[in-house]
């Protein structure tokens, strides 16, 4: 908040008097020391001198980019901080681009911006063994049907996202690390709402859109930025669409679930032990947060199944009273909007194959990938023997969703859970404490010897540190660790 109060204070913040200039590569590079640094982020150079003790990561971390191209560096570790908005009053100007090799111009550009020129993209698919996607279209009097052969067979509606917004027609598919993407300008109206199908053992998407008139189009519409090409997932940028707040229930004295719906001309799902990015604008700043979507419930034979119809995505977020994002997301109203993201994590089903053993250890909102994580696993592993919790809290009031998680271990006998506290009342009859030696040694108890293991880890990040060292002390293998992190 502090930042955000001096970027509206008026003072110049890049020592240009508002002048932008053209910036170019022997310029930056002498702006590389503490009282004087620029860094550049996608093809914009910022003055960062006054951020410098705002950073949450400290000015060494910001100085590793000074006087360079710090898009990878930023990518690495916060790619979703809304740097635009937040660093919006220390622009300092544009690279210039060279004009001395116009051959190379474009990959040269495309390098600096932090992106893989698409040769190179190609070039690692190859080496792969696959193919490039490609798309095509056809219609009928009423539908436009848009089919995109991926030419890949693990490929399910959790793969491809779509979103029809004002004049854009966009649909990113996710191909391993990369993204495909249609994008258009479509040349004529469509309705709202459109369907998605996918053929999975070939590796077909289908978005059946209705036409608004059933007159014959000549051509799908004009290309926008990106269409038709391959690119890292990690090159394509967050995109957003506003979902309308539904409600908002207290879990925990301090903990929401909170309901989004998305718009009608969304197709997203995300997959399990993934998360996504919110977004609001606190005081005319666009301020970007991480939260991971769970189920509306854990299953339990004594709540009636919702249809949910994938429209809804649910939240368990707590509200910090001297935070920056929770106090503004609490004060929205039933009906209100948030951005939501595109959904991002390196968790992957796949780990749950042939898996026997499943041992979960989360502290706080740190509960919240163990949620469709323990729903994926207890539905559809039919190896898997058996689930262990434990979670870890302050007090007996911090535990969310206590009674659903004892109901649970009631019903189902693979499963089991254990509560810490670190702060207990003095009638707290149950483990006390921080994530040790002795309390995993006693929870981390294979069905049998050579089961194959998963353990996933989550909580504040010292709490996640400190777990994973005393689990590698244990001897489990990096494969039979997931953490769970920005
Ligand atoms: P912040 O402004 O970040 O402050 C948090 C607390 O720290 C407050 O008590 C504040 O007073 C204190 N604080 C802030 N700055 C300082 C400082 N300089 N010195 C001392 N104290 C300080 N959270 C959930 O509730 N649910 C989720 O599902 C969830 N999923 C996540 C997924 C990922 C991948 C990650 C990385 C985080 C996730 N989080 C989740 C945490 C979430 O992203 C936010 O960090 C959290 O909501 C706090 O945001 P805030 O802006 O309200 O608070
Ligand atoms: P919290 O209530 O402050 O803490 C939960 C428990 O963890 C408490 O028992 C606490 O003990 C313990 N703990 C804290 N620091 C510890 C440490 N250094 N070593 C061992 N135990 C420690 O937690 P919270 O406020 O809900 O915060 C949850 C955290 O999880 C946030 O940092 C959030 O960003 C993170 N999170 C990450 C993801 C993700 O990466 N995917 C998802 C959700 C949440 P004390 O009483 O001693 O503090």
């Amino acid at each position: 908040m502090d930042w955000i109060r001096l970027t509206k204070s008026g003072k110049d913040l890049t020592g240009l008097k508002g002048r932008l200039i053209e910036v170019t590569e022997e310029e930056l590079k002498k702006h590389n020391q503490k009282d004087d640094c620029w860094i550049c982020i996608r093809g914009f150079v910022y003055n960062v001198t006054p951020y410098m003790e705002y950073h949450p990561g400290g000015e060494d971390e910001l100085m590793r980019a000074a006087g360079s191209d710090g898009t990878d560096l930023f990518d690495q570790v916060h790619r979703w901080v809304n740097y635009e908005s937040m660093l919006k009053e220390c622009v300092v100007g544009r690279m210039a681009v060279k004009s001395a090799v116009p051959k190379d111009y474009r990959e040269e550009k495309k390098v600096l911006n932090g992106m893989l020129p698409k040769s190179q993209v190609t070039d690692t698919l190859a080496k792969e063994g696959r193919s490039s996607p490609s798309y095509d279209w056809f219609q009928t009097d009423s539908i436009v049907t848009i089919v995109i052969y991926t030419k890949q067979k693990d490929i399910n509606l959790d793969s491809v996202i779509v979103d029809h917004q004002d004049d854009s027609f966009r649909a990113e598919t996710l191909i391993k690390d990369y993204s495909y993407i249609i994008h258009i300008e479509l040349s004529h109206e469509i309705e709202e709402d459109f369907s998605v199908r996918v053929v999975e053992n070939v590796g077909k998407i289908e978005i059946v859109l209705k036409k608004k008139e059933s007159t014959s189009w000549k051509h799908l519409g004009h290309p926008l930025e990106n269409h038709n090409s391959l690119i890292p997932k990690k090159d394509t940028g967050l995109y957003y669409r506003k979902c309308r707040l539904i409600s908002k229930e207290g879990v925990t004295h301090d903990t929401k679930l909170f309901c989004l719906m998305l718009p009608p001309s969304t197709h997203l799902q995300v997959p399990v032990g993934q998360h996504v990015y919110l977004k609001l604008t606190i005081t005319g700043t666009e301020i970007v947060k991480p939260y991971t979507p769970v189920s509306d419930s854990l299953p339990s034979e004594f709540k009636e199944p919702v249809l949910l119809n994938n429209k809804y995505i649910f939240f368990l977020i707590k509200i910090y009273p001297a935070g920056l994002f929770t106090p503004e997301l609490d004060q929205l109203q039933i009906g209100d909007f948030v951005s939501v993201s595109n959904p991002e994590g390196n968790f992957k089903i796949s780990q749950f194959q042939e898996l026997e053993d499943l041992f979960l250890l989360a502290a706080g909102t740190g509960f919240t990938p163990m949620v469709k994580i323990l729903n994926f696993a207890l539905t559809n592993i039919p190896s898997l023997r058996k689930v262990k919790l434990m979670f870890f809290n302050k007090t007996e009031d911090d535990i969310i969703w206590r009674s659903q998680l004892e109901k649970l271990a009631f019903k189902d006998k693979r499963f089991d859970v254990e509560f810490v506290l670190s702060a207990p009342t003095s009638e707290w009859n149950g483990k006390r404490g921080h994530i040790s030696p002795a309390l995993l040694s006693e929870f981390l108890k294979r069905s049998s010897d050579n089961s194959k293991v998963l353990i996933c880890i989550c909580g504040p990040t010292p709490f996640t540190e400190q777990g994973i060292r005393l689990l590698h002390d244990r001897n489990f293998s990096k494969e039979e660790i997931h953490s769970f992190t920005a």
